[in-house]
């Protein structure tokens, strides 16, 4: 596969393994070391989560369908996912992100019967895994890989890629959408922060504070251009969705083949 990320990869990757690794786990996770921003992030982060679960099953069950999950991070997507009874395979560039996935899984292997979807609360955490193994069905977990998603490959009914794309400026995010496209046979589910004028506008005065690691510099992507990506490797938005919260932002779009 074509070097997509260059210079910008090896930054994220070394980012997401180390100061960027420490961050996120605690913003993906659900403990109180977070401040006010972190928490707004982890809220409307959430929410983009959730959003992309409604998509999916709207179109019907996710029981036995293939998903890619391209740049899982902590497994916050992978996970719900793989409780709905989709079989998904989940991989990122980050080593300790991947790690981190795979413990969340180990932690929380079992669904509830009742509802059979995974929506309830009910984890290992909460009834004894016996009760659970007795009435209810063992989930099977994503298969977790430390992997960047341009040298993924195989085909998958479902590929989904979120908050990725923000760390890979337009001419990056060109090829890494043509090649997710190329590993999904149904639908792709893209989510990126969106290049309007308002939250230009905050970027803006947020590159006059500058934080201490480059990698943390956040490339916005407007919808045109992503639709346009999409549409020279024949593929078409179907469904949109926008997640704003104080400090998170985040276009969703779900494709599929023209
Ligand atoms: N998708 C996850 C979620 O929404 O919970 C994680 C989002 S996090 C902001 C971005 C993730 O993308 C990090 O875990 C990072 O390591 C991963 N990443 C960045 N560039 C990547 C690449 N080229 N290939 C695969 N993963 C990548």
């Amino acid at each position: 596969a074509e070097e997509v990320g260059g210079g910008d990869k090896e930054v994220v990757r070394e980012y997401f393994n180390n100061s960027g690794f420490q961050r996120w786990r605690k913003i993906y996770g659900e403990t109180d070391e977070v401040n006010r921003v972190q928490k707004d992030i982890r809220l409307g982060h959430s929410q983009t989560v959730e959003n992309v679960l409604k998509m999916l099953k709207d179109e019907g069950s996710l029981e036995g369908v293939s998903v890619c999950d391209a740049g899982c991070g902590t497994g916050c997507l992978a996970i719900p996912l793989a409780k709905e009874g989709a079989v998904v395979y989940a991989s990122d560039i980050s080593a300790a992100m991947v790690a981190e996935a795979e413990k969340q899984s180990g932690e929380d292997s079992f669904r509830c019967g009742e509802c059979n979807h995974g929506c309830c609360t009910y984890t290992s955490t909460v009834m004894a895994k016996e009760q659970l193994q007795a009435g209810r069905e063992k989930v099977v977990m994503p298969k977790f890989e430390v992997k960047d998603l341009e040298s993924l490959n195989g085909k998958y009914d479902t590929v989904v890629c979120l908050d990725v794309l923000i760390h890979y400026p337009q001419s990056k995010a060109d090829g890494m959408i043509a090649h997710l496209a190329s590993l999904s046979e149904n639908r792709l589910l893209l989510s990126f922060a969106p290049k309007t004028f308002y939250y230009d506008l905050l970027k803006r005065v947020g590159e006059l504070f500058p934080g201490p690691s480059k990698a943390t510099r956040a490339y916005l992507h407007a919808e045109a251009d992503v639709e346009r990506a999409l549409k020279k490797v024949g593929w078409k938005i179907r469904k949109r969705g926008l997640i704003t919260t104080q400090f998170y932002f985040a276009r969703l779009v779900e494709a599929i083949p023209a």
